[in-house]
């Protein structure tokens, strides 16, 4: 199996070459086709499986594909995720992997100003990152608008929860359109993700490695 055989578009593959990617991960090879699909997805993943390029790149074919046309703050795929530290990785791998593309991406978490961060919004963005608690600040001032959301993916569910994000979640959930691509990604499926998972999936595709 080839990054190609996917559907991935060639600047792309090309990329993943260039970081010695040869082939795509187990869960690279059902992710990609979903994602470009816009399907939903409910993926059991863990840290190492390549779950980040899995649904990293193919959200950027498709927003390079669409065309960049964000509104002023607005956002056209928003990635939660539980600490600064995976929000910092998770950012460094769109920025590697779409490099070469014309899109805006940022990240966002608490315990550093918000001032730039609001500044970097006003624009609007292709892709931001962030943690749950900064993320409704930032909303909660205006500094950031749903009505472009076409993907919301939350990475590593379980350890949201564990860290006692629920609440949080549950505010920016209300914020959201309902009409939108989810994606899943939690190393584990607990009753409470899986509740999660019901009423936030809509016929999704379930992917486990
Ligand atoms: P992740 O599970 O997303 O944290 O990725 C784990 C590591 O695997 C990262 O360092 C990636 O750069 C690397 N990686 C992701 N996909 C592939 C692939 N298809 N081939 C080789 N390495 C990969």
């Amino acid at each position: 199996m080839t990054f190609s055989s996917l559907g991935l578009i060639d600047p792309l593959v090309r990329k993943l070459d260039e970081l010695g990617y040869d082939k795509p991960t187990p869960v690279q090879a059902k992710a990609i086709p979903a994602v470009l699909d816009k399907r939903d997805l409910m993926a059991a993943a863990q840290t190492g499986t390549g779950k980040t390029a899995g649904f990293a790149v193919p959200l950027l074919q498709r927003l390079t594909m669409e065309g960049p046309q964000v509104a002023p703050h607005c956002v056209r795929v928003l990635v939660l995720v539980p600490t600064r530290e995976l929000a910092e990785q998770v950012y460094g791998s769109f920025r590697s992997y779409g490099g070469n593309l014309p899109l805006r991406s940022f990240v966002a978490y608490g315990g550093v100003p918000i001032e730039p961060q609001i500044a970097k919004l006003r624009k609007g963005l292709d892709v931001l990152v962030a943690t749950p608690g900064r993320l409704l600040d930032l909303q909660t001032q205006g500094a950031v608008k749903f009505e472009q959301l076409q993907t919301l993916v939350l990475d590593e569910a379980d350890r949201m929860l564990d860290l006692g994000f629920e609440r949080q979640l549950d505010l920016l959930l209300m914020a959201l359109p309902k009409q939108r691509q989810t994606l899943l990604f939690s190393a584990t499926f607990s009753d409470a993700i899986r509740a999660m998972a019901k009423t936030m999936l809509k016929d999704p595709v379930s992917v486990e490695v």
